[in-house]
């Protein structure tokens, strides 16, 4: 089968074909329909978290089940799966055992610490692929299985409540999808903060009821602070200290900062307005397999629409090489149906 793996160098990807995987105790195989590129399979591919060469890269896989193992009762064949980031937990340690399985310490992450979904056949640990509803595209599907439940998580966790302000820096793929969830899921009043006027303008279709363009407003937190109020939450996914900094002093008292967004720096943290204005700031990890799960419902209710191209398997060398030099808007999705 054809599979897109990390090369023998880790410095890139490679095209190869790659014996079928055999189903063990408790899994599935699945045959991929499609998989996304994203920016952590980059990381993945350059051995920025340990190199991996001949892995088979992708987590943001979606797929038809052909296959079951023994003692599988979770799937059925003909099922379409998620093969996601979240691949499997211990199912037993404090985390797993208390809604917050992503931060298990052994957890394998597809496309990374196991094969992923970039290839014809996948195997999956069946209790922990999620179910894609009846009605939601496949191709959108991939994108929900990481970008969407990461700003769908994110946006719980920023605690968003019907009307209130809701603020998220950095609109591209990630921030799109977070605009969406916002304000068609959460019912906020939502801000778009970039530095990318066609981000902000696809920011404003999908729902932005304020946007920011951090090159022509010379304060940013503080015009947000005058046209808000002050944000309750506010969601970051940009890959900038700016942006964190900004996002902190964008909140009003009792405020609520997610970080999403992994840039290698500190953000600045004033520990006076932290205390006196008693703000929380959290990071948040993709999600677990019920965030999965409800994200792909909004998904189907059309409530978020991923915007999505798909290409073919064979060019991937070339999307990873496009994604390096941060040519990509919206994102590729490798297409194992043609
Ligand atoms: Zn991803
Ligand atoms: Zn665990």
């Amino acid at each position: 089968m054809k599979a897109v793996v990390v090369n023998q160098a880790s410095t890139g990807v490679e095209v190869v074909e790659h014996e079928l995987p055999r189903v063990g105790h408790g899994e599935a195989l699945v045959k991929v329909e499609y998989c996304g590129v994203c920016h952590t399979d980059l990381h993945v591919a350059h051995g920025d978290f340990g190199q991996v060469p001949g892995r088979i890269l992708g987590h943001e896989g979606i797929g038809i089940v052909t296959e079951l193992g023994e003692g599988v009762t979770s799937l059925k064949v003909g099922d379409r799966v998620s093969i996601a980031w979240f691949f499997e937990g211990c199912g037993h340690c404090e985390y797993c055992t208390t809604g917050r399985e992503t931060l298990c310490r052994s957890v394998k992450n597809a496309g990374y610490s196991v094969d992923g979904g970039m290839s014809e056949y996948a195997v999956v640990t069946a209790d922990y692929a999620v179910k894609v509803p009846e009605g939601l595209d496949p191709a959108q599907a991939s994108s929900i299985t990481c970008a969407g439940v990461t700003t769908y998580k994110a946006i719980k966790e920023a605690g968003a409540a019907p009307g209130q302000w809701i603020a998220i820096y950095g609109a591209g793929g990630l921030g799109n999808l977070a605009v969406q969830y916002a304000k068609k899921v959460f019912n906020a009043h939502v801000v778009a903060v970039d530095i990318n006027a066609d981000k902000l303008e696809l920011a404003k279709e999908v729902g932005a009821d304020l946007t920011v363009n951090g090159r022509e407003v010379d304060d940013v937190a503080a015009y947000i602070q005058e046209k808000t109020g002050g944000c309750h939450g506010v969601v970051v996914t940009a890959v900038s200290k700016v942006a964190f900094n900004q996002a902190i002093d964008s909140v009003r008292a009792g405020g609520t900062v997610v970080a999403v967004g992994l840039p290698s720096e500190y953000m600045e943290l004033s520990i006076v307005k932290t205390v006196l204005d008693g703000i929380r700031v959290v990071g948040s990890l993709v999600g677990t397999r019920k965030d999965l799960e409800e994200a792909f419902e909004f998904g189907a209710q059309g409530l978020v629409v991923p915007v999505v191209e798909t290409v073919p398997v064979e060019t991937a060398p070339d999307v990873f090489q496009e994604m390096e030099e941060g040519k990509i808007q919206g994102r590729k999705v490798l297409d194992f149906t043609r």
